[in-house]
């Protein structure tokens, strides 16, 4: 498997989250909203490895962005091991840089899940927000006829991305966007919520935005480890949310 894109683009979010575009040679880049991709790099072997991202951006942002955190800081990463991990190795890459970039996006993760739906919640931990992402930017217009509320969990608080940006959505749509950040084990200096995804929807926080409880009309999304999948997914079935509503992609 050779390289077929080219990395045109990297933003350093903060230390350990970067945004990457990626650009085919050829091929038909198009993908929707929420899908991912498979990315590639050779590590000093010359093997390829692949990992699947979500890709964050929205179709009509031309060339694919992906969200990408270090998962193996220097401090914990090991050379030695096998298959080697990828995300250090993306760390060091440098805008012009080659890639391998699946041409096709899959992932059936998208929009269409929750057509209809009065009420859609959104909920993610660490880089599950990705696909939300993508699907807010694509899909700004839902905001005019849905309720949708975001809840972010991450551990410490430099593990959010995209939070002004979402603040402003917030702020552009008091009636129908909610976003809800929360960290787990954030520093002594946070002043956001603390806890995880599944004490914001525990608590009330979220009907009391939308102004009523959840009901058949209300869908679910959710992107990120399996745990919080389990326990958001038992907890919305108690709150009468249809198990058929519930869409779920483990990351
Ligand atoms: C559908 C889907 C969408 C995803 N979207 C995103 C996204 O938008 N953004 C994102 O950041 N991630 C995303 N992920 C996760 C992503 O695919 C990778 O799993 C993640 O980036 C970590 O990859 P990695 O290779 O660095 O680490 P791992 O996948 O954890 O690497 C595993 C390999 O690293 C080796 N290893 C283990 N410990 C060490 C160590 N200490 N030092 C060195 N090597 C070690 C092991 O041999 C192991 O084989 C997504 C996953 C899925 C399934």
């Amino acid at each position: 498997m050779e390289y077929n894109a080219t990395i045109t683009k990297i933003v350093e979010m903060n230390h350990k989250i970067r945004e990457f575009t990626v650009k085919l040679d050829a091929g038909d880049p198009t993908f929707e909203a929420g899908q991912f991709a498979l990315i590639g790099l050779k590590d000093d072997e010359g093997n390829m490895i692949r990992r699947a991202y979500s890709i964050v951006s929205a179709p009509g942002d031309g060339d694919r962005h992906f969200y990408i955190i270090l998962k193996y800081t220097p401090d914990v990463f090991d050379a030695t091991k096998t298959p080697k991990a990828l995300t250090p190795i993306l760390f060091n890459a440098k805008e012009g840089d080659r890639i391998f970039m699946a041409p096709r996006a899959v992932g059936h993760f998208t929009p269409k899940l929750a057509k209809g739906a009065k009420q859609i919640l959104y909920v993610a931990t660490g880089t599950g927000l990705a696909p939300f992402r993508g699907m807010l930017r694509a899909h700004e217009d839902l905001l005019k006829t849905t309720k949708i509320a975001l809840l972010h969990g991450v551990r410490h608080e430099d593990d959010f991305g995209y939070t002004d940006e979402l603040q402003a959505l917030a702020q552009k749509y008091p009636k129908n966007f909610f976003f809800f950040p929360i960290a787990s084990s954030p520093s002594q200096d946070y002043t956001g919520s603390k806890g995880r995804v599944t004490t914001i929807m525990k608590d009330g926080d979220i009907q009391a935005a939308f102004g009523e409880d959840f009901g058949l009309g209300t869908h679910a999304y959710f992107c990120g480890s399996p745990a919080m999948i389990k326990d958001g997914t038992a907890i919305l079935e108690d709150l009468g949310v249809p198990t058929d509503n519930l869409h779920k992609e483990v990351q």
